[in-house]
């Protein structure tokens, strides 16, 4: 079944969040759409079998809805709804690589994507070579016959680094490589990379797209080839959305731009606060003039997001008690929710890494990440100046 959909011409995110792909005229004139949690649905004549309507083959009317607007939001052909970040990843670089295939990845990545690529990727036969960001000289070095993809994050966690993106979108094209960027933390508000040429890209969902961590999800968007790959290996592995999660993230996408924007600027004011005060050591946060990849964020960005790190004077100890004295944010690992949440990613998110490779790529133990959520700029200052003891 497929639903018309009310076509907006409208080069507003804002309205897209809203009206994209949602029918018209609405089902039954309700204005939410209706969540079809059946399983299966009656066949038609001559459907292929990934055509069947059947949940674990994405193809429940709630699921193609919500695959419609993370399209239009993602500014992409086609979109996939999984299970999870970790399902988007997983299954985007299943379907991209066969054994003996070589993959480049540029800079940090998410510590669950960090340790997919460096346990399960050899025991699938794929040679990984992590490169640096900028290093073009690199990228050439790496390349073999057998690179099949570039993978890079928009924004790496925690460090927030911006890497070279159109270059890595153009070197990719030029070689021929599959190009693959996880948009977690940047979202379609601040950065759509398939306009700078990516041609796969991911999100966990769990994060900003939802935004209200009460769901884990991830999102595929591409080409309608690259996305039917990717649909076929996820139907085969069986991580699909179901289609209850999909309508908290659909509810959730209705607000995306408006919870980015503000999140966004309360994120840099506290960055600022930040920066300028004696307790605090280093601030990452691309919108920071002192930021090494500011210029290119802002060149390429509309905002930056809404998490930034810092290492507090004092070490893990001088960390570990801010994190105690603050009392607005929760002390947990996650981000792009309404509420901020802070943490430790040497003990959490990162805890995956080795020490070693941690202290190489500048994780340090006391590293401080901050999801900035929606509450007010003025009170997440007013609980940072007390807890750094003002
Ligand atoms: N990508 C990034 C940048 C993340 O931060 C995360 C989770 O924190 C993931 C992917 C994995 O997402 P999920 O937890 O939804 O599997």
């Amino acid at each position: 079944m497929s639903e018309p959909s009310h076509d907006i011409e409208t080069a507003s995110f804002e309205t897209a969040a809203v009206h994209a792909a949602e029918p018209r005229p609405a089902h039954g004139g309700s204005v939410v759409h209706p969540i079809y949690q059946g399983t299966v649905f009656e066949t038609v004549p001559g459907e292929t079998y990934d055509q069947i309507q059947y949940i674990r083959l994405n193809t429940n009317p709630s699921q193609e809805y919500l695959h419609r607007k993370l399209a239009a939001l993602e500014g992409a052909e086609a979109a996939l709804a999984t299970a999870s970040g970790m399902a988007a990843i997983s299954t985007t670089l299943l379907a991209t690589l066969a054994a003996g295939d070589h993959v480049i990845a540029a800079g940090a990545f998410y510590g669950g994507t960090h340790h997919f690529l460096t346990e399960q990727a050899p025991r699938l036969g794929w040679k990984i070579d992590f490169v640096g960001p900028d290093d073009r000289d690199a990228w050439t070095e790496a390349l073999r016959p057998e690179t099949k993809a570039f993978i890079v994050e928009t924004i790496s966690n925690p460090l927030v680094r911006v890497a070279d993106l159109a270059g890595i979108a153009a070197f990719s094209r030029e070689h021929g490589l599959t190009s693959i960027i996880d948009n977690t933390f940047a979202t379609p508000v601040v950065f759509r990379p398939h306009a700078v040429g990516f041609d796969l890209v991911c999100h966990s969902a769990t994060k900003a797209l939802n935004g209200h961590s009460d769901l884990v999800a991830g999102v595929v968007t591409g080409s309608e080839a690259a996305v039917a790959k990717v649909r076929h290996v996820l139907n085969l592995y069986g991580g699909s959305l179901d289609p209850h999660a999909g309508f908290l993230l659909a509810r959730g996408l209705k607000t995306l731009a408006l919870r980015v924007r503000q999140q966004g600027a309360t994120s840099l004011a506290l960055a600022r606060f930040l920066e300028g005060h004696k307790g605090i050591a280093q601030v990452n946060h691309p919108g920071l003039e002192s930021h090494p990849d500011h210029a290119r964020a802002a060149a390429l960005f509309d905002g930056y997001g809404s998490v930034f790190s810092f290492r507090p004077a004092g070490g893990v100890e001088a960390a570990e008690s801010l994190l105690k004295g603050l009392s607005i944010p929760y002390v947990a690992p996650s981000l792009g929710g309404v509420e901020s949440l802070v943490t430790r990613p040497a003990a959490t998110s990162h805890a995956g890494m080795s020490p070693e490779e941690r202290a190489a790529e500048g994780i340090h133990d006391d590293l401080v990440r901050f999801s900035t959520g929606i509450e007010a700029a003025d009170d997440l200052i007013a609980d940072f100046a007390r807890a750094l003891g003002e």
